[in-house]
């Protein structure tokens, strides 16, 4: 088994396409299909040759490039169980409790509904690596567009315990502004400081913010920062639920126009 390595490449406004190669055995899987041109580009550029899909949710933005796609390379397209009826062309259904393999790699599924409601998100604990989709940003959350709050809190937990080292790939480069919106709830946060001094320079210099980890996030993500009694009581919620407050920052950062 060898080492994967993961190529992320930006498409449409916001998004970003993913490609993970394992060189021993020539499979390159794509998270998402966000823009069938951009991904042919990434794979000309990588001179790597598509194997796989692993779709998180079926939003238009992650799914619109899997039929040209499936046309020109024949992949095995995987996606949420939950979500079959809204996405064409799926081969293999999942949901958590369920492992994949990627050329040796074990891919473990976890539920992540929220965002919308049969969202997975994919984790190789051998790189380690999760694929989180919509539902964990850099420094933010996925909007709960299909689902209830109670439900991406849980989601954003299950993300949350994972293994600190784990590197974090997800669907959008949204961190300067998640990180606008972090400052003012958690400014006295020295790691979120410090991070946020680093992100500024990255977007300066056209650079994406993205991979992030699960240590990084738990330090200065003001969502999973919600168990946190300085940032309870910089909201004005000493005490309250954890849940109750992750609910409320999530109201907050809609609303907000920092
Ligand atoms: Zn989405």
């Amino acid at each position: 088994m060898s080492a994967l390595q993961i190529h992320q490449f930006p498409c449409l406004s916001d998004n970003f396409g993913v490609l993970v190669h394992d060189p021993a055995t020539g499979s390159t899987v794509a998270i998402d299909a966000p823009e069938e041109a951009a991904v042919q580009a990434a794979l000309t550029e990588t001179g790597w040759h598509l194997t796989d899909i692993f779709i998180t949710h079926h939003h238009a933005d992650h799914v619109d490039g899997v039929a040209g796609l499936k046309a020109a390379f024949k992949p095995r397209i995987v996606g949420p169980r939950a979500e079959a009826h809204k996405i064409a062309n799926l081969d293999v259904l999942v949901s958590e409790g369920d492992h994949l393999e990627f050329a040796g790699h074990k891919v473990d599924i976890i539920d992540t509904p929220g965002h919308t409601l049969g969202h997975i998100a994919y984790v190789i604990q051998s790189h380690p690596v999760v694929f989180a989709g919509d539902t964990l940003f850099a420094l933010g959350s996925g909007r709960i567009i299909e689902g209830t709050a109670e439900q991406m809190w849980s989601s954003l937990l299950k993300l949350a315990s994972l293994a600190p080292e784990t590197i974090v790939y997800c669907g959008h480069e949204y961190t300067l502004a998640n990180g606008r919106f972090a400052m003012s709830v958690d400014q006295d946060n020295a790691h979120l400081l410090q991070r946020m001094t680093h992100i500024q320079d990255l977007r300066a210099g056209g650079k994406p913010t993205l991979p992030t980890t699960i240590r990084e996030e738990r330090a200065t993500n003001p969502f999973l920062r919600a168990t946190a009694p300085e940032v309870k009581a910089a909201i004005g919620m000493a005490g309250e639920s954890d849940l109750a407050v992750f609910a409320k920052l999530r109201q907050m950062k809609n609303d907000f126009r920092g």
